[in-house]
């Protein structure tokens, strides 16, 4: 009778997890890929990433919205192996923003966004909850992956934030992988960009990556990584760099990886003061992101991703869609385009 029981609890045990190890692939048509389980408690560690949010068509090909769908997950999935495995967050939102980094779908590393001349201008930022230490990078060309530059700044330079030709001195100073700055180019952001210039006008794009992670260590962080916006001109930069805009890290609060129209996330700083209405005013996460992002913003402008300091996730979004996964260690695995 003993032995039964103790079966029974380790069975009980190991179910959420199986659930979590067989993950169906985005075939046969689904819109969403969406496993949880019952495991009740605050999680030990959870994560949340993004892929861009903005007007993204309910019946865009099937074919290409399971790519996305099936990016995600893989995202997630190598997400999910840094924080089950003890791993740092730090380490699991670089990894996973790398990964996003070098597919082409997203605008961020390939398959990043024209400038109005017909280059690719790269901007990142990695930030720890543990300490407020961060890194940001923007106005790169031959970096392969941003992110990665930006966590060097954080951890092997006295600064927090380097642009253009100073930051391509540093990349070559740390021996991080360059390219040729045509080698983040892809034909549908090609096509993208001649529309903007026929359009004269800076385009949304969709296509910013990010992740925020909590570990088992109590530790938050996030990263962010963009091509910007198409035909953009000057040295324009974004929000995504900008600390407390659209990356931030607190382990007091949360952590924060927004996507949308740049210019309006650093004038709200909206990390910053999704953070801020927790710390003073004593909001949960999912109200201060509900608060930001659908009361100070407009109708789509964008939206952010969240991981609290008890593990609770937000993906909160006022655009038609946003491309977005969540997983924690409770067994929540899903990703997602629409509501
Ligand atoms: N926020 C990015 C920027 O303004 C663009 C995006 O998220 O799509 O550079």
């Amino acid at each position: 009778m003993k032995s039964a029981l103790v079966l029974l609890a380790l069975l009980c045990c190991a179910l959420p997890l199986l659930a979590a190890v067989q993950l169906p692939t985005p075939e046969g048509g689904k819109a969403e890929i969406v496993l949880r389980s019952d495991k009740a408690g605050a999680p030990r560690w959870s994560l949340a990433i993004h892929g861009g949010a903005g007007t993204i068509p309910k019946d865009i090909p099937a074919s290409e919205r399971d790519a996305y769908l099936a990016s995600l997950q893989k995202a997630l999935e190598i997400g999910r192996g840094v924080l089950a495995g003890g791993g740092t967050s730090l380490d699991a939102v670089e990894k996973i923003v790398r990964f996003l980094e070098d597919d082409p779908l997203f605008n961020a590393g390939k398959g990043a966004v024209y400038t109005h001349d017909g280059t690719h201008e790269l901007d990142a930022a990695i930030m720890d909850g543990r300490d407020l230490t961060c890194g940001s990078v923007a106005g790169l060309k031959t970096v392969k992956n941003p992110i990665s530059l930006a966590r060097l700044v954080k951890e092997r330079s006295p600064h927090v934030f380097l642009i253009g030709e100073g930051a391509e001195a540093f990349a070559a100073e740390m021996g991080v992988e360059r390219v040729p700055n045509s080698s983040f180019d892809t034909p549908q952001r090609y096509v993208q960009w001649q529309e903007a210039l026929r359009k004269e006008k800076e385009a949304k794009p969709k296509g910013t990556v990010g992740a925020v992670a909590l570990d088992q260590h109590g530790n938050l962080a996030a990263a962010t990584s963009t091509g910007g916006m198409t035909n953009k001109r000057w040295g324009r930069l974004g929000d995504v760099p900008v600390i407390g805009a659209g990356t931030y890290a607190n382990n007091k609060t949360c952590a924060i990886s927004a996507t949308g129209w740049g210019e309006k996330f650093i004038r709200n700083t909206v990390a910053h003061d999704i953070s801020a209405l927790m710390e003073y005013a004593g909001l949960t996460l999912q109200q201060a992101a509900d608060r930001v992002i659908h009361q100070k913003l407009e109708k789509d402008d964008g939206g952010v991703i969240g991981v609290a300091h008890d593990g609770s996730i937000a993906l909160v979004f006022n655009s038609e869609g946003m491309y977005r996964g969540a997983a924690d260690s409770n067994g929540r695995f899903e990703v997602k385009i629409w509501e």
